[in-house]
């Protein structure tokens, strides 16, 4: 063991990991990274085939971000958002603005994507008061969703898996069907997305003057393992908003710069949330920085004299960094002189073909896409939809094989999930689809073992 795994293993508690299984187990230590490979101590290289978590959009050392960040460096690298504006700042949330869905001109910056949702919750919440309707302070949040680890943000979650515990300390929103949950991808899902409509508007018509906001993962479900959302869902859920006098709060930390071939995912249905949650993508993949951008109507609401107590008293050490935001410029910079999502499509149809075989392989229940985000659900015995035990881990034991083979993925329960980053050349994204069909076949059809690697799922 190296130095620095000892020292990992001796000091370090890592997210959503049982470090049980970490600690007794052999672990990468990532020293430095080229493009879309990272490389280990051990000089290994592996495509980053999730984008560093779903972060990564230009590949790693880019040299225009890398360039933003040292001039800045030269300059400031952070002060205080409280009191003090800032150049990239001011910027950056000018060009949000711009390449955001309309109506959305005010941005609120945070640190991560769980502090966005929280920012537009509190938003919410507080913007009803102010219109003298203090009654509509609950939510409406759909099953299987995820919108971060934060208690607020757990609160609007619907993964028993990672919520239950929290139960007792969260508030409790109006869950409603996910329109894409598992069922629905299997049996008739026109019937099924009518019936999760249905229930919204059922619920909307009950209780909207009990309710200040929807929130929503517009189009995928990705924490849930990369669920589709049918056709047409989200603008109906617009509409019902609207009719109802519902804020819809998008949280596209997951979906937003690029990932479902739209700059955003509401874009692909026109639609104009009234706060949108944006972070992961937002500086290329490099500093931590999030948003809550909101309308003109809801920032307005919060204007008046001290004494009207109307301020948003909310707020972070290292809101709105200079160094975050620099790199955040850049990113949008790129995305226009290196034409990302123009040439994305050639990519997306690409994997679409691949995925078409990789879904008849016996053990994959379904291979599903939005664009460059993948889900690939392994299934015991396809025929009878009978999945894998639980305890096995059959996502994370393929994830580990494809580790073996030069990629480094991580799964969603029995999902395989492939996220990689935009830039992935056509070359580099058949090297590893190729590596992702070999490992599930040499897992799942030849029985093959992995080496160990522990916490592996997600
Ligand atoms: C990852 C994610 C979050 C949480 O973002 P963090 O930066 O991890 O706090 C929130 N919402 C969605 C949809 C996400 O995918």
């Amino acid at each position: 063991m190296n130095e620095f795994l000892k020292k990992d293993k001796a000091y370090i508690w890592h997210p959503f990991t049982q470090m049980k299984g970490w600690l007794e187990s052999d672990q990468m230590v990532i020293t430095e990274a080229k493009g879309i490979k990272l490389i280990d101590t051990e000089g290994k290289e592996y495509y980053d085939g999730v984008s560093s978590l779903w972060v990564n959009i230009h590949g790693h050392r880019h040299p225009k971000i890398d360039q933003a960040i040292i001039d800045q460096l030269g300059k400031v690298a952070h002060s205080t958002a409280l009191g003090l504006a800032n150049v990239p700042a001011s910027e950056f949330a000018q060009i949000l603005v711009e390449v955001s869905p309309e109506g959305l001109n005010k941005v609120f910056y945070s640190d991560d994507g769980s502090t966005a949702v929280e920012v537009a919750l509190k938003m919410a919440f507080q913007y009803w008061q102010h219109k003298g309707k203090p009654n509509k302070n609950k939510f409406i949040a759909l099953n299987q969703s995820y919108h971060g680890d934060t208690v607020g943000s757990v609160s609007v979650g619907g993964i028993d898996l990672f919520h239950r515990v929290f139960k007792p300390l969260l508030f409790e929103p109006y869950h409603i069907p996910s329109p894409s949950c598992y069922h629905c991808q299997l049996t008739q899902k026109e019937e099924c997305h009518m019936q999760c409509v249905e229930v919204l508007e059922k619920v909307l018509k009950e209780h909207h003057d009990k309710i200040a906001g929807l929130v929503i993962e517009p189009l995928v479900q990705a924490a849930a393992g990369m669920l589709m959302a049918p056709a047409g869902y989200l603008k109906r859920v617009r509409e019902l908003t609207k009719k109802y006098d519902v804020l819809l709060i998008a949280d596209e930390v997951a979906t937003g710069f690029g990932r479902t071939g739209r700059m955003f995912a509401c874009d692909n249905e026109c639609v104009s949330p009234d706060l949108m949650c944006i972070s992961k993508g937002i500086t290329g993949g490099y500093m931590p920085l999030a948003a809550t951008l909101t309308t003109d109507e809801i920032y307005h609401a919060f204007l008046g004299d001290m004494k009207d107590k109307k301020t948003f008293y909310h707020g972070h050490s290292y809101t709105a960094n200079q160094l975050a935001c620099a790199a955040g410029i850049a990113s949008l910079e790129i995305f226009k002189e290196e034409k990302t999502i123009e040439r994305m499509q050639e990519k997306i149809y690409l994997i679409r073909e691949r995925l078409e075989k990789i879904g008849e392989m016996v053990h994959v229940g379904e291979a599903r896409q939005r664009g460059m985000m993948i889900g690939i659900e392994l299934m015991n015995d396809k025929e009878n939809g009978v999945p894998y035990a639980w305890e096995d881990c059959m996502g994370a034991v393929v994830c580990m094989k494809a580790r073996e083979h030069g990629l480094f993925i991580r799964p969603v329960g029995d999902v395989v999930v492939f996220m990689p980053p935009l830039c992935s050349t056509v070359e580099e994204i058949n090297k590893m689809l190729d590596i992702i069909e070999i490992s599930i076949h040499e897992i799942t059809d030849l029985g093959e073992t992995a080496q160990e690697g522990g916490g592996a799922h997600f």
